[in-house]
């Protein structure tokens, strides 16, 4: 069976990758730490979310020898000017460790800002290497907004204050509806074929 590296350290993403990639034949998936890498830090020097996807599948893929999957997401908060963005998994670090306290911190820099100004978006690249000699990429996003407080337990990071068209939070939804509309879901459905070609050949 094909084997394809899923080269993310965090384990919300790991798990969401492990529950989408299941329903698909023919792919043995692997994580970082089933090829021993789980503490290889790849610095994420770039100011896009391509450039940041690009260096991870580039570098694992290059340690592993393995065809490599690496993404880089985040959300942009329009009223912030884009931020976190490719911050999201440091925002307010080094005081703030932990994502709730991220999401806090968010929803303290959004204070007094209306419904209607608090419009934001999940991004995802997802970054395929060797393909060709060359790094494939491909992209999803889901638009929505900032909620006032947070809810919900599912997911993980800032989903408990994305808030959905249909007025629940992301955290709100059940896995499966997540992979349906999320920025992750949509990336990798979008890498879906270039991974087929590249597994057949
Ligand atoms: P990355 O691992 O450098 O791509 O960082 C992504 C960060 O963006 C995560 O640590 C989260 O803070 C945030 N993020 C990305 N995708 C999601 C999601 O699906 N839900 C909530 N937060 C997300």
């Amino acid at each position: 069976m094909a084997k394809l590296l899923v080269a993310t350290q965090n384990r919300g993403k790991v798990q969401e990758y492990r529950e989408m990639l299941a329903p698909l034949g023919g792919i043995e998936w692997l994580s970082l730490w089933d090829v021993g890498l789980g503490e290889m830090e790849v610095e994420e020097t770039g100011n896009t979310f391509t450039a940041n996807a690009t260096l991870k599948a580039a570098q694992y893929g290059q340690r592993a020898g393995l065809l490599t999957l690496a993404d880089d997401s985040g959300l942009v908060v329009d009223a912030l000017g884009g931020a976190p963005g490719v911050y999201s998994a440091r925002y307010g670090a080094p005081e703030v460790t932990t994502e709730a306290g991220r999401y806090q911190l968010l929803l303290k820099n959004l204070d007094g800002i209306p419904h209607h100004q608090r419009t934001a978006r999940f991004e995802c690249v997802v970054a395929i290497a060797p393909v060709n000699d060359a790094i494939a990429h491909a992209r999803g996003t889901v638009e929505g907004h900032i909620a006032l407080s947070p809810r919900g337990s599912n997911g993980f990071g800032y989903d408990p204050v994305f808030l959905m068209p249909d007025g629940r939070t992301m955290a709100e939804l059940s896995p499966e509806e997540k992979h349906r509309i999320s920025h992750r879901g949509r990336a990798l459905q979008a890498a879906l074929p270039i991974l087929y070609r590249l597994l057949a050949q």
